[in-house]
């Protein structure tokens, strides 16, 4: 256990917990805590594989050691095979959504992965459904303001990839979906595999935000090849970007936003300390960042501990907080008077607090 550099005061806690938080970079089957998991399987009748763990308890110590990326989607897959009705994935969504305004988070555009349901026969409608309909009553029960982002299973073929961007444009075209992103596997399927899958989305929906996961297991050429030919203007995780100064300079003068996943990163291993990962070194060249919970449910943290991990790494200021925030709030795709609505939150919250931490 790495003791923390710098001490997060409890005054320092409620300030980032006041913090108006976006969250870019969250898989909603990932938000699939152990109780709801178990309760769902029983509800569904599911009998989970006997290599699963079979309590709570059990759940979090496995979680605990994953080890690798592959390791951890074996069970995300399996926890996956739970969710079989419109309500699941509604109850799963809304769990995450309370668990976020809980944590200061006041907009989230969230991941979801429908060809991890469609191989299981569950309909496509049915988790739009159930996930539209959360993020729906979400605004209305807490006031925050929700997008979905549909991604693609890059260890699954292209062909499979525009087959389901092709059934899914109706969602895209009523605005029902507001992204496209790349997820799963990345190493042996780097993003030139899917450039038809965004070409079709970019050429008839182009006001679709656009990302793919890159940089995470894969090297820097993961995030220029997503950039390049994927033509995203967001990268999910992105910490080898470091690897090329060229990129660096690239993500500065774009201001392509990398969306970060602390505790997330140190659960797979990608480094050993959320110490080793180069926020630093993105802030002093002036490349944003947002920072992002990923899977919290299997990688024991949501939206504000991950905030106050890299806290105890980096000990960064008022100031320093401010401009993450506002960062974060700038590479949202929501519309600019909601983005002015949460940067009026910032400069209140962070005045509050500018001489009391
Ligand atoms: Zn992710």
């Amino acid at each position: 256990m790495t003791i923390p550099k710098y001490e997060c005061t409890d005054c320092m806690k409620n300030f980032l917990k006041e913090l108006p938080k976006c969250e870019h970079h969250v898989h909603l089957e990932g938000t699939l805590e152990p109780n709801l998991l178990f309760k769902l399987a029983e509800r569904n009748n599911i009998i989970l594989p006997s290599t699963f763990p079979t309590t709570v308890e059990e759940c979090n110590i496995r979680y605990n050691n994953f080890g690798d990326l592959q390791d951890f989607l074996d069970h995300y897959y399996i926890g996956m095979s739970v969710l079989i009705t419109e309500q699941d994935f509604y109850d799963l969504a809304m769990a995450y959504f309370q668990k976020a305004c809980e944590d200061g988070c006041l907009h989230s555009e969230v991941f979801f992965d429908p060809q991890g349901h469609l191989e299981r026969n569950i309909d496509l409608e049915t988790v739009v459904a159930g996930f539209d309909k959360a993020c729906k009553d979400a605004n209305k029960k807490f006031g925050t303001t929700n997008k979905l982002i549909m991604c693609l299973l890059r260890h699954l073929p292209n062909s499979d990839g525009l087959k389901v961007l092709r059934d899914s444009k109706k969602y895209y075209q009523n605005g029902t979906i507001h992204g496209l992103g790349l997820d799963s596997s990345e190493k042996p399927f780097p993003p030139q595999l899917f450039e038809d899958c965004y070409n079709l989305i970019r050429t008839e929906f182009p006001n679709v935000g656009l990302t793919a996961h890159a940089g995470e297991e894969g090297d820097y050429t993961y995030v220029e090849n997503s950039l390049n030919l994927l033509n995203v203007t967001r990268i999910d995780h992105g910490i080898n970007s470091k690897q090329s100064s060229e990129l660096m300079e690239k993500l500065y003068q774009n201001k392509t936003m990398l969306t970060i996943c602390p505790l997330s990163n140190v659960k797979l291993q990608c480094v050993k300390d959320v110490a080793e990962l180069p926020i630093p070194l993105f802030f002093d060249k002036g490349i944003p960042f947002s920072i992002n919970s990923d899977d919290p449910a299997y990688f024991g943290g949501y939206i504000l501990d991950n905030y106050i991990v890299v806290h105890e790494r980096f000990g960064f200021s008022v100031e320093q907080w401010k401009t993450i925030s506002l960062n974060g709030i700038n590479g949202s795709w929501c519309d600019e008077s909601r983005k002015q609505e949460l940067r009026d939150k910032v400069d209140e919250v962070c005045n509050k607090y500018l001489e009391l931490v």
